[in-house]
């Protein structure tokens, strides 16, 4: 029995490490379009800096992805103290997001009325909508306010998405399910820390844990995978169309070869998997272009420590849509990593571009770097040019959650579930970070082992 995994992402890569670590013996093909594995996942060292191209690290919160890292025989390396520092740019200065109730209470982020209308969420009346955009949700529970200053920044920082269109459903289930059953966060939140008292388990309703990366970056990830494949991976190896047969799928690959699957996984962001399926079900393709992908590029910029005014003690901070910017947010990478940057000097992570600015991701890497720099000069008060510059473009970065994002899937899901031997799988559909692909792809190695007994 031959399963083809079309897409050598995290996703891909780690369903065929998991089928191949409980059979040995499977006959397992990953095809991989480019001439690395990894999708979103490449770790760029240059001039003794290391730069995240995208994937910047997991949170450890999530067993499976320090699992898999244990199989693999690496060990993790966590952000340190400083990663708790967080900051949100608002009203021309960098506030500390407050880390406990008292100290939010004490802090000047929200207006004494903004931060009055966060306890008022205890009343909020519930929502009504079976699918509410983000910013409904949290205008609603928590004020506009909170909602422009927190969510909305935090949603950006994620998903560099637009919460006036992103699904609260899709994007935050646990907070969906908190207000459901609870009928307020803030009441639910004391219900479910009493509830744990004396498990020792966290509770709390945002991802929670710490950024987690490994020894030389994200990218050993990969390379462990890739070794542990073997020649099971092929690299250079362009799928451009499939094709649904009495007992097995044909597979089209762009150099004319072509093979045959009794199990295909689609592992490739949705705009691919749509051109994949467009011959053999228009339908399914149609509703995979409906899943948008905006542009988000990343500016890795090195700087002498001492030519920075600021002290970088901190993760970095997110800019509010509402600030107007022309970035997302700046990570102070060397401040919460090792070995990002050579002695003496920092290296900065700026996010631009996303759901409403993919204009400015995509323009040329020298105006992106003009941009970037004129709003660190703003923010940062950063007067220094920068000694080490990279620019790492995304057009099509990460796939949006908007509202009706799981009517899509769930009729997708109808269409597909019907086909012996076939799955989607990816960052598009059931959550988007490192830990969900990981995760999905654990439950669908599970999944397809159970149909080969079965078949
Ligand atoms: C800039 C950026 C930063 C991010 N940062 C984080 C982060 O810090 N933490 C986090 O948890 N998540 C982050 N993410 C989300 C991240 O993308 C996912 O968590 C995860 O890496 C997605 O993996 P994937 O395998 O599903 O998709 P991809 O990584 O997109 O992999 C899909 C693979 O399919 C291949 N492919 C495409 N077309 C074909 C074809 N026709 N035939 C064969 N192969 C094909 C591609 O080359 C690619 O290798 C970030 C995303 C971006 C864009």
């Amino acid at each position: 029995m031959k399963i083809v995994i079309v897409g050598g992402g995290i996703s891909g890569l780690s369903l065929a490490y998991f089928l191949l670590r409980k059979e040995p013996g499977l006959d397992v093909e990953v095809l991989e379009s480019a001439s690395r594995p990894g999708g979103k996942i490449w770790t760029d060292r240059a001039e003794g800096y290391l730069c995240e191209w995208g994937v910047n690290g997991f949170l450890d919160n999530k067993p499976r992805t320090l699992e898999l890292a244990s199989m693999l025989g690496l060990a993790p390396v966590r952000s340190n103290d400083n990663a708790r520092k967080r900051f949100i740019y608002s009203d021309d200065q960098l506030h500390k997001l407050p880390e406990s109730p008292p100290e939010f209470f004490r802090s000047n982020l929200l207006s004494l009325r903004g931060r009055l209308r966060i306890i008022y969420e205890i009343f909020a009346p519930r929502g009504t909508a079976d699918d509410e955009t983000l910013m409904d949700f949290a205008v609603r529970r928590l004020g506009k306010e909170a909602y422009e200053k927190l969510i909305d920044p935090m949603a950006s920082g994620i998903y560099a998405g637009d919460s006036s269109k992103l699904s609260l459903k899709s994007c935050f289930p646990r907070i969906d399910e908190i207000e459901r059953k609870y009928g307020s966060l803030i009441r639910g939140m004391i219900k479910l820390q009493k509830e744990a008292k004396g498990t020792g388990k966290k509770v709390g309703s945002g991802p929670g844990g710490t950024l987690t990366t490994f020894d030389g970056g994200m990218h050993s990830l990969i390379d462990s995978l890739r070794e542990q494949l073997g020649h099971r991976l092929k690299i250079d190896s362009e799928v451009s169309s499939i094709d649904r047969r009495d007992k097995n799928y044909g597979v089209f690959l762009g150099n004319g070869d072509e093979m045959k699957a009794d199990i295909l996984v689609l592992a490739t962001p949705a705009h691919i998997s749509s051109k994949i399926l467009r011959q053999e079900n228009k339908e399914i393709s149609e509703m995979l272009d409906k899943i948008p992908y905006p542009a988000v590029s990343v500016a890795c910029l090195g700087f002498s420590k001492e030519k920075i005014g600021l002290s970088l003690d901190g993760f970095g901070y997110l800019v509010p849509y509402k600030e107007r910017r022309r970035i997302l947010g700046t990570l102070w990478d060397s401040s919460i990593f090792p070995d990002r940057a050579p002695d003496g000097k920092v290296l900065l992570r700026t996010m631009v571009g996303g759901a409403r600015a993919s204009d400015i991701a995509l323009q040329e890497d020298d105006k992106i770097v003009g941009d970037v720099m004129s709003e660190l000069r703003a923010i940062m008060g950063i007067n220094a040019d920068p000694e080490f510059v990279r620019v790492y473009k995304h057009d099509l970065a990460i796939p949006q959650y908007n509202v009706g994002h799981q009517r899509i899937i769930a009729s997708i899901h109808a269409i597909i579930s019907k086909w012996r031997g076939f799955y989607l799988t990816g960052n598009a559909y059931r959550g988007i970070s490192l830990n969900d692909c990981i995760e999905n792809s654990y439950i669908w190695s599970e999944k397809i082992l159970g149909l080969k007994e079965v078949g």
